[in-house]
Formats: structure tokens, C-alpha cells, sequence
């Protein structure tokens, strides 16, 4: 399915997305699991500390979530982390807290849930997150706990994807959630209105590639689970269309110009069919070089 972002605002075909998107659920490896179909992908830890969960998806989507929880474990829900500020990652943590689920994040995260925020290429301003939806645990670089036998490592990313990215990573199951630094299989939002930009994109990517092995599970963002192989294809061409949109500013090119150069055509039968088309991911590189 081929979305013009641009005609129906992208906010609303997400949120209309998840009101009747089914939850599919995967487990991966130990007691890790995956719900996929309510904005950002959603990881799940089981066992007797609780539910652990990475990402909150839509409220619309809360009565296909809940039971999808449920089949995992009796376990009651206790802890919630946010990959980023996105509402497609947070805008479930308020039933979610509800339920049980202390919030951690990035301290931008918190300072973005905390006030008005205008994401300028969604053409969509944010109001302030309830104060119940908010982290009550922040950190800055490195936050490290344990939880049902896990170690956790929660690990900023600097400026990426916004100015609020963190990885998570399962350690003893080799498994890392790495937000919306990664789409499997679409060019990737960029979000400038919150301190992202595609030089740190590729630098959060650099980053994914050198933490993983060929064994590890990576969960991105948006789009199927995935491995360092596919981690490694999208970072070519993160590289690449940098590369040619560069070249065509610097020849003085506009932006019509750079979109009308199709700088991103050897790409776009493989990662240009999602929300973001060949011409919106070209303007956000474009902004970024
Ligand atoms: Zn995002």
C-alpha cells in the first residue's frame, strides 16, 4: 500500500492504521517476544518481576494489546521503557502505567512528553503528555538493571532519529531493541523539529552494526525483526542516498531540483513503498547535508 503522507497527514493514517491493525505476536528467543501492528514495534520480557515492556504503541490499539500481553504470561505488567518520544511509541503509556507499569526513558524524552511539541514534517503539534504518561526514571548516557534474570542495558544514542533515542538490549539472550534508528525495509523518518538529522542516523546505525554479531536479533523500530546482514543493507543505503542528495546541494541544486534528480532511485522498489515516499525522505535528507 502506497501512502501520500503529504495529502492525509501522517499522524492520523498511523493512528487509523492501528485502530484496525490485528497484533501479531513472535517470540523470539528466551523469554523475549515481539507484538507487531500498533505504530513501533513492541517488545516484551516475561517472568516473575513482571511484564517488562519496550515501546507502548497506540491507545486505539489497547484492547488487541492487553490480551496479546495476557497470552504471553500471567505475569502482571510493572515496567515500561520508551525507545524515543514518538507517539507511536508512547502514546500507550498511560493505560499502560495504569495497569502497573513504571516508565523509564532518555531525560529529552521526558522533557519532549512534558510540553507542546511541533513535528514540523507531520504537520502536527503534540500537546503535553498526561503527567501520568511520563518516565518517572531518566537517565542521560548508560543505565544498566537486571530484571526477571536479564540485564538490561538502555544506552543513548546522541542526536539520531530524534534528540531522545535509546537502544535496549537484552544481554544474556542477545537480543537489542534499537528504536526507530532502524526501519526494516522503509526509509526512516527523520524527525529536525526534535534534534534528529541523518549524519546522526548513520552514525546510530555505525553504532547497531558494530554492537551486534551475526547471532544477534535486532529489533528495529518499524518493519519485520531482523539481523546484522539487513542492519548492514540498510546502512549502505543510508550512505549512499546521503551521498547523491549531498552531491546535488552542493551543485547548487534546490530541493525541487534534488527531488526531481531522483537521487534515491536505485532504492525505492525496496525501502520507498511505506510512509515515508522517495520525495519526503529525500527532503529530510536534503535538511540534513
Ligand atoms: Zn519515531
Amino acid at each position: 500500500m502506497k501512502i501520500n503522507a503529504e495529502e492525509t497527514g501522517i499522524v492520523p493514517t498511523m493512528i487509523n492504521a492501528a485502530s484496525k491493525a490485528k497484533i501479531e505476536v513472535h517470540t523470539l528467543r528466551r523469554n523475549i517476544s515481539v507484538l507487531e501492528g500498533s505504530g513501533g514495534n513492541i517488545a516484551v520480557l516475561t517472568g516473575e518481576d513482571g511484564k517488562l515492556v519496550i515501546d507502548a504503541g497506540f491507545t486505539v490499539s489497547k484492547p488487541r494489546i492487553a490480551p496479546a500481553l495476557k497470552s504471553l504470561s500471567a505475569d502482571p505488567i510493572t515496567r515500561l521503557i520508551n525507545t524515543h518520544w514518538h507517539v507511536d511509541h508512547t502514546d500507550g503509556n498511560a493505560w499502560l502505567h495504569a495497569a502497573g507499569a513504571a516508565i523509564t526513558a532518555h531525560e529529552n524524552t521526558k522533557k519532549r512528553l512534558s510540553t507542546s511539541t511541533r513535528v514540523d514534517d507531520w504537520s502536527y503539534t503534540f500537546p503535553p503528555a498526561p503527567p501520568e504518561a511520563r518516565p518517572t526514571t531518566t537517565f542521560r548516557d548508560v543505565h544498566r538493571f537486571h530484571h526477571n534474570d536479564t540485564t538490561l542495558t538502555l544506552e543513548y544514542y546522541g542526536p539520531a532519529h530524534t534528540d531522545t533515542d535509546i537502544s535496549v538490549a537484552f544481554e544474556e539472550a542477545d537480543v537489542i531493541h534499537v528504536g526507530d534508528t532502524w526501519w526494516n525495509g522503509f526509509y526512516p523518518f527523520i524527525d529536525y523539529s526534535t534534534g534528529g538529522g541523518i549524519d546522526g542516523m548513520i552514525r546510530a546505525t555505525k553504532r547497531n552494526l558494530s554492537a551486534v554479531t551475526d547471532k544477534t536479533i535486532i529489533i528495529p523500530g518499524h518493519g519485520r525483526v531482523g539481523n546484522k546482514a539487513g542492519l548492514s543493507e540498510y546502512c549502505d543505503m543510508l550512505v549512499a542516498i546521503r551521498g547523491n542528495v549531498s552531491k546535488l546541494k552542493k551543485q547548487g541544486k534546490s530541493l525541487a531540483e534534488t527531488i526531481a534528480a531522483k537521487p534515491t532511485a536505485a532504492y525505492d522498489a525496496k525501502w520507498g513503498q511505506f510512509l515515508m515516499t522517495p520525495a519526503l525522505f529525500t527532503k529530510l535528507v536534503y535538511s540534513g547535508v
